[in-house]
């Protein structure tokens, strides 16, 4: 993707959160953020971004580490592919392919209180 787009908007629990996926994902603005009041943009929307490679302290020359994480640690919380529109650009799954979609919809760009293995996930290695 050329830019930034809000990917989708964070449901489910505090212990159990879970991404619904936009029909149309839309370009990130401040028309956008300024919806969420007074909870942070990164704790309610799920964004994506062009992946940037060596500039992210997660992919270490050839792969997306954190994907990789993703995959190792996190378990499924879906049966099914999410109904997501980036499918056909995301490294996560041109790296990993099914397994990192059906674990995705947990995943939030900032969680309060992470448990232990969002938290290792989430940690460079
Ligand atoms: S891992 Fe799958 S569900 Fe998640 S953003 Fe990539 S294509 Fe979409």
């Amino acid at each position: 993707m050329a830019e930034p787009v809000i990917l989708g908007v964070r449901g489910g629990s505090p212990e159990a959160p879970r991404i619904s996926y936009l029909e149309n994902p839309v370009p990130v603005s401040t028309g956008w953020l300024n919806l969420t009041g007074a909870i942070k943009p990164t704790e309610i929307l799920r964004f994506a971004a062009r992946c940037e490679e060596g500039a992210c302290r997660h992919f270490d020359g050839a792969n997306c580490r954190l994907a990789s994480r993703i995959v190792q640690i996190l378990p499924a919380v879906v049966e099914s592919l999410p109904p997501c529109k980036i499918r056909y650009e995301c490294r996560w799954f041109r790296q990993e392919g099914r397994p990192a979609c059906l674990r995705c919809p947990q995943v939030v760009t900032e969680v309060q209180e992470p448990g232990d293995e969002f938290r290792r996930a989430a940690t460079p290695d």
